[in-house]
């Protein structure tokens, strides 16, 4: 059997008919641009989140950017985020000019620990980007008090949690403004780049939407403020509008499957993640550590089954960060989770029997280990 890490084109054959018919509308009007799918998107992500205001634009990563900028977050400013991302939480930090500081995250959930967010904080905090990583909220109840208590916005990154809900809210409106992604891979993917602000700040809205077309207002060709070209295409927002219907549904399946998983691999020595509730966790990546995650990747390859490290080196030890000066040591738990985290295969299409058959090779891992026969396969 041979099992991808996602099946995209398994995943298109449910909105194909759907997507063409409305692709061929598009360019029939020529009206390619900002126009009334992403309107129609803008409106549907809005609704179903509860955010005021979205606002898409070009990528998740832009997304990030516009939602800094709109903060009027620069120079010498100082933002705490999470070392344990994809790369562009962090880099879009830098790219406005202001500084990362990390703080380590918890060894149960993966996310951010509110209590290192406390200690990060100083008088330059200007944000804090926490990560809902894998799907999984974070504990924003403790995040938000701390961002109170010291007058500091909080930005969302969601890019992994489209659909996620805690407490009766969802990803996206908890904090001040939030940035998510479009990325094919991601819950809700897109036939290319794409992304979103949503805030429920009139404020920030107003200032995003000027500032992905070039500062430009409502009059054409004044530029209030320096802003960038960050627009999203008519035709990628008319794919994600057929998908976004899917959306609830795909995600409930990652939520069962991963429930699948935890019960039939309970007695192995890994780490499972917790499932809290129904809700608060949407499985963009179904992730299990053990110290013996590299022998289990080739083990489960041998087997036909392609897994993810999400991530191999937590963001403070990155190259391009080595002037902010951490060092091996200053942030355990994401760098231990780098060491030991291994993403199974987890869309939405997997079948029962691929299910069963990622189980059981897991299983024959472990058991190969007993019998201490490591190497005759
Ligand atoms: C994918 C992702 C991004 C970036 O989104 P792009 O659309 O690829 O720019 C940012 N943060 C996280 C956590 C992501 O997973």
């Amino acid at each position: 059997m041979k099992i991808p890490p996602i099946n995209l084109k398994a995943q298109f054959k449910g909105v194909r008919k759907d997507i063409l018919k409305g692709v061929r509308e598009i360019l029939d009007e020529q009206k390619l641009i900002l126009g009334q799918y992403c309107q129609e998107l803008e409106g549907q992500v809005a609704s179903m989140t509860g955010a005021a205001h979205a606002i898409s634009c070009a990528n998740g990563t832009d997304a990030l950017i516009l939602s800094l900028m709109a903060l009027g977050i620069g120079q010498g400013d100082e933002v705490v985020t999470t070392p344990y991302t994809f790369f562009s939480t962090a880099s879009s930090i830098a790219l406005v000019g202001a500084r990362p500081v990390f703080a380590d995250i918890g060894d149960r959930d993966m996310n951010i620990d509110p209590g290192q967010v406390e200690k990060a904080i100083t008088p330059k905090t200007k944000a804090i980007i926490v990560v809902h990583l894998f799907g999984r909220i974070c504990d924003m109840k403790r995040i938000l008090a701390i961002a109170e208590k010291h007058g500091v916005p909080v930005i969302e990154d969601m890019a992994q949690a489209l659909g996620a809900r805690r407490g009766g809210s969802s990803a996206g409106t908890f904090g001040d403004i939030a940035a998510t992604s479009f990325y094919p891979t991601k819950n809700l993917g897109g036939i290319g780049e794409g992304g979103m602000v949503l805030t429920r700040r009139p404020d920030l809205g107003e200032k995003v939407r000027k500032l992905r077309v070039h500062g430009m207002g409502e009059k054409p060709y004044i530029h209030e403020m320096i802003g960038f070209n960050s627009r999203l295409d008519e035709i990628k927002a008319l794919a994600l509008c057929v998908k976004l219907k899917k959306l609830v549904s795909w995600n409930k399946t990652r939520l069962e499957t991963a429930g699948y998983y935890n019960m039939h691999l309970r007695d192995l020595p890994l780490v499972l993640p917790a499932i809290d509730d129904e809700t608060s966790h949407i499985f963009h990546h179904y992730v299990v550590r053990t110290v013996r995650r590299d022998a289990l990747q080739l083990h489960l390859k041998e087997k036909g089954i392609m897994t993810g490290i999400y991530y191999p080196l937590p963001l403070h030890l990155q190259p391009c960060f080595s002037y902010l000066g951490y060092k091996e040591g200053d942030l355990p738990i994401a760098e231990e989770a780098a060491r030991t985290s291994l993403a199974i295969p987890v869309f939405p299409e997997l079948k029962k029997k691929e299910k069963d058959y990622i189980i059981k090779s897991i299983r024959s891992f472990f058991e190969k280990q007993d019998e201490g026969s490591e190497d005759d396969q």
